[in-house]
């Protein structure tokens, strides 16, 4: 065995992955991705390798497959995991629950029983501010704020995954987690080399907003205008991509740096709200192009606004937001146009 840290990334081809991937790199880690593509691409792997300037170190595995995962870990000295793989979209997760608790519930299982198995202490889990549901209410939420029942498998694969991964450190092995609950990511890289790909329609707004203005799709339509909002339009709290990827480096940070067990539960957002007509407007600011976009009925199951407290990040791991709105939506734009002209 090499005698290396290494940091298994799993899911590191992916839209979070990916971005995490070069910041870690850039922080002086050297990643262990792991992947199996059903949700990305091989291109964001040589995207990265373009940015960082280096080859990466990488195996096509299937986190359910719990001999493959294991291998990985008899070949590296693993010292710490970021576990990203998993299936997230909501509504094939309610035609498809099976496919989200196989992948979702045992991914986790099968990279917490390697962890305990290889003595891994570090273990860094993405959540989603899914777990909260509809805060009713109260719009900024902490991670001590109520959950609800989740409204979907995927949502509940999330806060089954947080249990698990509480319950495992509270039986008193020798674990630190860190479990990060993150807003709505938007943006891509600067240079355009990696960002999101939807796999068919999206459901997410900004690229829908991006295909609309290249052409791809016809028309947005703003899912409800009559929400108790200052515009009426749904309010999230949007964050750039790469301040989220670094939010991974701070936490990985901090899990080095504890000499004992731990679960921590950390928000990862802007602390800001913005609403989808915000959003619309700051895109044709940025792009210089009139969106195609109109209002329509209201998507059943949206939350009509919620967004961050990120009080614990700062304070915990010392870590906040840096970049704005216009940044993300103009890297987005970026990242689409050069999506569709290659
Ligand atoms: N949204 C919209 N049109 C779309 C997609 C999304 O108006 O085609 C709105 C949606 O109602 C929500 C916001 O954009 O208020 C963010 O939606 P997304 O699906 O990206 O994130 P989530 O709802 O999961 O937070």
């Amino acid at each position: 065995m090499e005698e290396k840290n290494y940091i298994l990334v799993t899911g590191g081809a992916g839209f979070i992955g990916s971005h995490t991937v070069v910041e870690l790199i850039k922080n002086g880690k050297t990643p262990v991705i792991i992947d199996d593509f059903r949700n990305s691409s091989r291109e964001m792997l040589n995207g990265i390798e373009k940015i960082v300037g280096s080859e990466l170190i990488f195996h096509n595995i299937d986190v359910s497959n719990k001999n493959d995962l294991a291998a990985i870990f008899t070949k590296y000295s693993i010292n710490g995991i970021i576990h990203f793989a998993a299936d997230k979209a909501v509504g094939e997760s309610v035609n498809n629950p099976l496919k989200y608790y196989k992948n979702n519930i045992g991914g986790l299982i099968n990279c917490l029983e390697c962890a305990l198995e290889f003595n891994v202490e570090n273990f860094l889990f993405s959540s989603s501010c899914t777990v909260y549901g509809d805060p009713e209410g109260s719009t900024t939420v902490t991670e001590e704020s109520p959950q609800q029942d989740a409204n979907s498998p995927y949502g509940a694969t999330k806060q089954m995954g947080e249990r698990i991964l509480s319950d495992v450190v509270k039986s008193g092995v020798n674990l630190k987690v860190l479990n990060l609950r993150y807003f709505n990511p938007i943006g891509a890289h600067e240079s355009g080399l990696i960002g999101e790909l939807p796999i068919g329609r999206p459901n997410n707004l900004l690229p829908y907003v991006t295909q609309t203005a290249i052409g791809i799709l016809e028309k947005l339509t703003v899912f409800g205008n009559t929400y108790n909002t200052p515009d009426g339009t749904c309010i999230r709290d949007y964050i750039h991509v790469v301040d989220l990827a670094d939010a991974h480096v701070s936490g990985l940070d901090w899990l080095e740096k504890q000499s004992n067990s731990t679960f921590e539960i950390v928000n990862v957002g802007t602390g800001r709200g913005t609403s989808v007509l915000e959003i619309i407007h700051t895109f044709e600011k940025v792009s210089g192009k009139q969106l195609n976009w109109e209002f329509g009925v209201k998507r059943i199951g949206d939350v009509e606004q919620i967004f961050a407290d990120v009080t614990k990040a700062k304070n915990l791991i010392h870590w906040d937001a840096k970049k704005s709105m216009e940044d993300a939506v103009r890297d987005a734009w970026n990242w689409e146009q050069k999506l569709r002209n290659d």
